[in-house]
């Protein structure tokens, strides 16, 4: 199958307007790399000033809201993300997870809700490190991506994003054995819920890829793509990812 390979920066709360140069040249390495499709999960608060200089790169929000408008203060909707320039937002990441105590009903909701107003999505799923250590992790983050699917999922506007919690912003990766086993597992338990359409869709690893390892990783079969954070913060830092892509 022909998945064409996706790198996207998780800014989380980083970035001011100060960085936009940042953007700017990420964008510019985006149109030096046309087969990787390159986007940035920027703050909410620079999705709009980020249009004139993203280049070839897209720009996504972190997180919406599963309702559309209403009483939800502090909240942002899908539409208001996708009116302000989002192409994508993230949904599930485990630090909402862990932070905001997302549940996986929630995370399906919000998949929901960013299509509905025209929005991809980077569905994000990844076990502990009690989980890895009990021996359990593949079984674990293929229920709860089932779980987290919503209706109707589909590779032209849903990708997965495979983050072991341990592994985020820390600097440790699994082996890349582990990383395969994972990815092949939840391709399998896609295919269980969608068919033939498992195998279009694009099942990204994050947790610590940078320069010095993205090569490997993204070199894995059935790893189509990276979700990366503090290695997507410069453009001379992203750089050596996009290009391993
Ligand atoms: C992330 O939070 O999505 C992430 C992968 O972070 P980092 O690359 O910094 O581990």
């Amino acid at each position: 199958m022909g998945r064409r390979k996706l790198v996207v920066g998780n800014w989380k709360m980083n970035g001011l307007k100060a960085q936009l140069g940042e953007v700017e040249d990420i964008g510019a390495l985006a149109a030096r790399h046309p087969a990787v499709e390159v986007g940035l999960c920027l703050p909410a608060t620079l999705i709009a000033p980020a249009q004139g200089v993203k280049g070839a790169a897209f720009i996504g929000a972190q997180d919406c809201h599963m309702h559309g408008s209403g009483a939800h203060t502090g909240c942002l909707s899908a539409a208001m993300l996708a009116e302000a320039g989002a192409g994508w937002t993230i949904v599930g990441h485990s630090e909402r997870r862990q932070d905001q105590g997302e549940t996986d009903a929630d995370v399906a909701a919000k998949a929901l809700a960013a299509k509905a107003a025209g929005l991809k999505v980077i569905l994000c799923v990844g076990e502990s490190l009690d989980v890895r250590d009990a021996g359990h992790a593949e079984s674990v983050v293929s229920a709860q991506l089932l779980a987290s699917l919503p209706q109707g999922a589909a590779a032209d506007w849903l990708a997965i994003a495979y983050e072991p919690i341990w592994a985020i912003g820390t600097g440790r990766i699994p082996t890349m054995e582990a990383v395969e086993a994972m990815h092949r597992a939840l391709r399998a338990a896609l295919a269980t819920k969608i068919g033939a359409e498992a195998d279009g869709m694009r099942i990204l690893y994050g947790g610590s890829m940078n320069g010095d390892n993205a090569a490997e990783l993204l070199a894995i079969g059935d790893v189509d793509g990276g979700l990366v954070g503090g290695a997507s913060l410069t453009a001379a830092k992203f750089a050596p990812v996009i290009a391993a892509a």
